[in-house]
């Protein structure tokens, strides 16, 4: 077995102990209803073969199965599911606003939702356009990724490379900015720049380094 399989069979033990199975994206139904109803046919068609997701349980694009795409997503991913079970709603709340205020206001339309919420109905443009940035997505993304980067550096670094932060924060700006989770908010400049600070103090990646994820992952990869 390959040092890749091995993490990704060791990551998903982790899951497990968590209590989060990991599966196969393509075939979930609940990743087809969300594809649905959040309107990602219109702006993110590319929900399924690109990008994994972490509600409740872990989904990954099948193509990812068991490859070094496959764990560094798991690991990512894990952080997200270890923050949302620390502070479930409020991680939830963050994540989602301002998008969710204008489902609320959408539900007070219908007449489903309590009415105080009506009138966020003639709201919806601008929670739904990228307007209000979304600073509980930025931050909750710059967690997880934190995990990303600290997993693409130690690949680098088995194979002799010398890490150029730059890269990778390269990559981290193109998703949080782009429409990948509906743009986190109209000023990249802003979040590129936090992104910056907070990679370079290596304050984000030193705690991601700490934790029984990065732990598992550097331990199967020595064996
Ligand atoms: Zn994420």
């Amino acid at each position: 077995m390959n040092r890749d399989t091995r993490t990704w069979d060791a990551l998903v033990a982790l899951a497990h102990k968590r209590g989060v199975e990991v599966r196969e994206k393509e075939k979930a139904w609940q990743m087809h209803a969300l594809y649905w109803l959040g309107f990602m046919w219109i702006w993110n068609r590319e929900f399924f073969p690109r990008y994994a997701t972490a509600a409740i349980h872990i989904y990954v694009p099948a193509a990812w199965w068991r490859t070094e795409d496959g764990w560094k997503t798991l690991a990512h991913e894990i952080v997200h599911i270890d923050r949302n079970k620390a502070r479930p709603v409020w991680t939830f709340l963050r994540y989602g606003s301002p998008q969710l205020l204008a489902l609320l206001g959408l539900l007070g339309f219908l007449g489903l939702a309590w009415w105080p919420f009506y009138f966020l109905f003639a709201l919806v443009p601008f929670f739904i356009a990228p307007i209000i940035p979304s600073t509980g997505r930025i931050d909750e993304e710059l967690h997880a990724y934190a995990m990303s980067v600290a997993c693409d550096n130690l690949v680098f670094r088995e194979h002799g490379i010398v890490v150029r932060e730059s890269t990778a924060i390269g990559r981290v700006d193109s998703l949080l900015t782009a429409g990948y989770f509906w743009p986190a908010g109209p000023w990249k400049k802003r979040i590129r720049d936090g992104l910056i600070a907070d990679l370079d103090q290596r304050a984000a990646l030193v705690s991601v380094t700490t934790s029984d994820i990065y732990r598992t992952i550097v331990q199967v990869r020595e064996q």
